[in-house]
């Protein structure tokens, strides 16, 4: 018989607004042995089942909930239903008709906490970072084999978050092996890309070995693509571009000039192999157009600033400066700072999509450091647009902690 999470009076409450973490201190005992990453069934204090999680006695968030249903089962069939929703859901979406690099699972908000699965190409890549996801590896793997009918499916397990549930990092391929050879002698050579997705029409190279993430930032496509529809004429400034996604997109629309800044050699690397898969944009490349510059946001700004340069189109998408409420203080004045001084780049009627993907700051939070900073710069400024991540990253209502990606498009004044 499955254990039970007996929680304290009073405790049953986010639980029951369908919340799916339970802390070390709601929990008032655990009748019966269970594992890590083992189904527990969960009771109130006075006896009531609430639905079924998953242990994990070394994290704060002491279970994660599978199900608010007491009578479900978690197993495999479990398993296969949840994924197959989120996959057959996701591909009736309008935006994502054509799109071959989506997000598949987004763990809370698709009902599976700490299971991340993002496809590029006919590749899945997944990344495991809570125990019970740890546990039902094999389960998910082969379900999402059948939903998606992928050749194969590469494990990421590397983020340091795991290591708060006691679980080791983890890499390397669950499904499809064969790959391995073609990505080791792609990397011995320094070059080819194995795994190339095309995003409205422009082709990105991910590196799902040693990228970020999984190997890229899926979140921002729809951004990505409004940036290629405003960059027509202008001169635009890309800050922490990674693989240069907002850049090429710009470029495919006819920005006049690109440059575009970050502080990491090996992403910029792979941004100059995503121009040559383009070859409409090998021209723009080579005539002077597009620069990519290895160094430090919040320096480089002020030397393009001193340099006296000026742009139409600004981007700001930085990593995240709060994972946590905890540092909100301390990142609001670093978005403050770079949102600052890109008013103070641009050129009269200029635009700006910036960004927070910090959990810790919320959407009215931004939107008063971006307001602070246009004032001290002395400019007028208008929302035209309140952005966000594409539909395949959906927020659970009952989950605020997902509300991660916020962005605004702002205008300022004319001469
Ligand atoms: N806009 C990108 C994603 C940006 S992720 C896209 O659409 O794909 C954030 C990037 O910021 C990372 O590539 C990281 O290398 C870079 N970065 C972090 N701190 C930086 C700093 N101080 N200066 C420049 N780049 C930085």
């Amino acid at each position: 018989m499955a254990a039970q999470l007996i929680l304290k009076a009073g405790k049953e409450r986010s639980v029951m607004r369908r919340h799916p973490w339970i802390f070390e201190g709601s929990v008032d005992q655990l009748q019966g042995r269970a594992r890590t990453g083992d189904t527990v069934e969960v009771i109130t204090h006075d006896g009531r089942a609430l639905g079924r999680a998953a242990w994990s006695p070394h994290s704060q968030i002491r279970a994660r909930m599978w199900t608010f249903d007491p009578q479900q089962s978690i197993d495999d069939v479990f398993f296969r239903r949840r994924i197959t929703d989120a996959v057959t859901w996701r591909r009736a979406l309008p935006e994502l008709q054509g799109q071959n690099g989506m997000r598949l699972l987004h763990g809370e908000s698709d009902g599976l906490p700490g299971v991340i699965a993002d496809q590029y190409g006919d590749t899945v890549v997944v990344q495991l970072t809570s125990a019970g996801a740890d546990k039902w590896r094999d389960a998910i793997v082969s379900a999402l084999q059948r939903a998606t009918g992928c050749t194969r499916i590469f494990e990421r397990s590397d983020s340091d978050v795991r290591k708060l549930e006691g679980l080791g990092l983890r890499t390397g391929w669950l499904l499809g092996e064969g790959l391995s050879s073609v990505l080791e002698s792609a990397s011995a050579q320094g070059g080819e890309q194995a795994l190339t997705i095309t995003e409205y029409g422009i082709n990105i190279g991910v590196d799902i070995q040693h990228g970020h993430k999984t190997g890229f930032y899926l979140d921002q496509r729809e951004n990505r693509r409004l940036c290629g529809q405003l960059a027509n004429g202008r001169r635009v400034l890309n800050c922490f571009c990674y693989t240069g996604g907002f850049s090429l997109h710009a470029l495919a629309g006819g920005a006049q000039s690109v440059v575009s800044i970050d502080s990491s050699g090996p992403a910029l690397a792979q941004a100059a192999r995503n121009v040559s898969l383009n070859p409409n944009m090998a021209v723009a490349a080579t005539d002077g157009r597009t620069e990519w510059r290895e160094a430090n946001v919040f320096d480089e700004l002020r030397i393009l600033r001193k340099a006296g340069q000026q742009f139409d189109l600004i981007i700001l998408d930085p990593p995240k400066f709060a994972p946590s409420a905890a540092h909100a203080r301390q990142a609001s004045r670093a978005y403050k700072d770079i949102n600052l001084l890109g008013f103070r780049l641009l050129a009269p009627g200029g635009l700006l999509m910036t960004y927070s993907c910090s959990g810790g700051i919320g959407h009215e939070l931004f939107q008063s450091i971006v307001a602070g900073a246009a004032s001290d710069a002395g400019v007028d400024a208008r929302i035209l647009r309140r952005l966000g991540p594409g539909a395949d990253h959906p927020v659970g209502l009952a989950i605020p902690e997902g509300d991660y990606l916020k962005g605004l498009l702002v205008q300022v004044g004319g001469a």
